[in-house]
């Protein structure tokens, strides 16, 4: 220990006061380490899980935070206000989840600033240290990080193409006891996978028969390029006393918004709006306020629109080239939307390793492993395919070929 000379009452430590053991064995993410490291603009990134800054509308979001800041409203919007959110916010959100098939009241709604938000009062919400969360293995990582904060357990559940296995789910309730199971159902982040109608209605059975909290997470639905919806889970009878449905703007809008929403069963309600008081008390009122401004006079549906033709084209730009670049026995997903595709080399590489050769031939991707809760599959990594063109992303992979056959 290092100390001042000064007399001893005043002796002042400079060792670092102990941080919260809750931080033990909680990992940083190597998504925004990786961020850090591909700010070179020679080096094509399928890393990060941008969503494509030109499609932005930046135009329509700067008109919105004039009206929100402008006459009367501009005093209002710069107030404290309720915790719950905007009232017109949650209106029109309400209306946007009634049509996409998830009947919504304003009242069943908590807006949250981004859906991570809401993730983290969540598991002040229903988590007790030791606590088990049952995931869909491999998972988004920022959820694992959360859980771990929380001092909660991971239970992995083993999944295929049409996402999370009922089967698997069942032996983890029954062995596990699980408080809650989280899932990503449509175009999961990492694997790009969705879950089947019928095996959303299979979980949604099982947790209301063992008693789980199911944590629906939703920031992709939209984002659909290739064949038919699936309605949410939350939307299934069994489902209504214990599924919490989360959504946001970041990959619909702009994710610098950080707006988010919670559609909450009524029980869960005054427990979760606790946890937001003492986390921010509320998300921005200006930011509501310009979001609800926004939504008012936009045709989002169109903007969606607009966005989906490009991203489709970008999700077969790099499939193709996948097919054509990558070794043989690899395999990739074929997702029907969002933004991510999952790859699996041969047994003997270790994607970890092969980063630096990637980054050095300019092309980055995540490494696998720190998706997964249990066992890490070692040999995947995953590829965000909306940040670039079509030509640059054929290029990327292109490059990624390369390093792949040395
Ligand atoms: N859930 C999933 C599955 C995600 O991929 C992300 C963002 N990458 C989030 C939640 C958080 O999104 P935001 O806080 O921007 O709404």
């Amino acid at each position: 220990m290092e100390t001042v000379p000064v007399p001893e009452e005043f002796v002042v430590t400079t060792t670092t006061p102990p941080l919260s053991s809750r931080l033990s064995g909680v990992r940083s993410s190597p998504v925004r380490e990786l961020l850090a490291l591909v700010s070179n603009p020679d080096v094509i990134s399928f890393a990060g899980g941008l969503p494509a800054p030109e499609l932005f509308d930046a135009d329509g979001l700067r008109e919105a935070y004039v009206r929100a800041l402008s006459g009367t409203a501009a005093r209002r919007n710069l107030q404290y206000a309720a915790t719950e959110g905007d009232p017109r916010l949650r209106e029109l959100v309400a209306d946007r989840l009634t049509r996409r098939g998830l009947p919504t009241a304003p009242d069943d709604l908590l807006i949250t600033t981004g859906s991570q938000q809401a993730l983290t009062l969540l598991t002040t919400a229903l988590l007790d240290p030791g606590a088990v969360v049952a995931v869909e293995e491999p998972s988004y990582l920022a959820a694992l990080q959360s859980f771990s904060l929380a001092g909660a357990q991971v239970a992995g559940v083993a999944g295929d193409a049409d996402g999370i296995d009922p089967d698997a789910v069942e032996e983890v309730f029954r062995t596990r006891r699980p408080a809650v199971l989280y899932l990503v159902p449509n175009f999961a982040n990492p694997t790009g996978r969705t879950l089947s109608a019928a095996r959303r209605a299979r979980v949604a059975e099982l947790a209301a028969e063992f008693g789980v909290w199911v944590v629906e997470d939703d920031p992709y639905g939209e984002l659909r390029y290739s064949g038919q919806p699936v309605a949410p889970l939350a939307a299934h009878p069994a489902a209504a006393a214990n599924t919490v449905h989360l959504g946001s703007f970041s990959k619909i809008g702009a994710p610098g918004l950080r707006l988010g929403w919670a559609r909450l069963p009524r029980e869960l309600r005054p427990a979760v709006v606790v946890a937001k008081q003492a986390a921010d008390l509320q998300t921005s009122t200006v930011d509501q306020a310009a979001a609800a401004e926004y939504l008012a006079v936009t045709d989002l549906d169109a903007h969606v629109a607009r966005v989906v033709v490009a991203y489709r084209e970008r999700r077969d730009a790099m499939l193709a080239a996948l097919e054509r670049e990558l070794p043989a026995g690899a395999r990739s997903s074929r997702p029907d939307g969002g933004m991510f595709t999952w790859v699996e080399l041969p047994s003997v590489a270790d994607t970890a390793r092969l980063l630096p050769a990637a980054l050095a031939a300019g092309v980055a991707f995540v490494p696998g492993a720190s998706f997964f809760a249990g066992q890490a599959n070692s040999c995947t990594l995953r590829l965000s395919f909306t940040t670039h063109s079509p030509d640059r992303t054929a290029e990327g992979v292109a490059r990624l070929g390369r390093v792949l056959r040395q």
